[in-house]
Order: structure tokens, then C-alpha cells, then sequence
């Protein structure tokens, strides 16, 4: 009975995601392809991005959504509440060049 999860043997989801997308040239994806016949997590992870197709960018978004580290998070909450406070300005700025508009 195999253990369905990851080990540290197996290929990372973005090696998984260029194998299945074809962006390892096969002289170089036989480690991956006999990992593949004695882990099931990993043939299930393929047939899953079979199935949905995902590309390296879509993976490192998740991997990094799911694993950021703290400080980074933050940095990114604050550029992020950054852009959201300029998004308003804007929406200020527009809202007085309406308004002095209407007064002309
Ligand atoms: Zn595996």
C-alpha cells in the first residue's frame, strides 16, 4: 500500500505541471516518468492538471498564496492597501474635476 501524499522523493507541482505541459524534453523527464509508476499522488496530481490545465504561473501562485512567508505577506497586504488608497485618490481627483467641471 502506497502513502497518497507527497514524499520528499517526489517532483515539485511545478516540475509535475512542466512535465505534463510538455516543457521537459523527454530525455530529461525519466526520473519523473518512473517516479510516476510508483507514486500514486503524483500520477493523481498529473491527471489532475491533465484534466485542468494549469500553467508554472497558475502553480506559483498557489504555492506562493499557500506558503508566503509572514513578513512578505505583510509587504504584500500593504502594497496591496497601497494601491487600493491611490485607487481612491483617483476616484477623488475625478470626483473634484466633476465637481469644478459643474461649476465652470
Ligand atoms: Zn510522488
Amino acid at each position: 500500500m502506497t502513502n497518497f501524499s507527497k514524499s520528499t522523493d517526489c517532483p515539485t507541482s511545478l516540475t509535475l505541471v512542466a512535465f505534463q505541459n510538455g516543457d521537459i524534453p523527454v530525455a530529461n523527464s525519466g526520473d519523473i516518468r518512473r517516479h510516476l509508476t510508483e507514486c500514486e499522488f503524483c500520477v493523481a496530481e498529473v491527471e489532475f492538471y491533465e484534466r485542468y490545465p494549469q500553467t508554472a504561473e497558475d502553480v506559483l501562485e498557489k504555492i506562493e498564496a499557500a506558503e508566503i512567508p509572514e513578513p512578505l505577506f505583510q509587504l504584500a497586504e500593504a502594497l496591496i492597501g497601497k494601491k487600493r488608497d491611490l485607487r481612491s485618490l483617483d476616484k477623488l481627483r475625478n470626483e473634484i474635476d466633476r465637481a469644478s467641471e459643474i461649476g465652470n
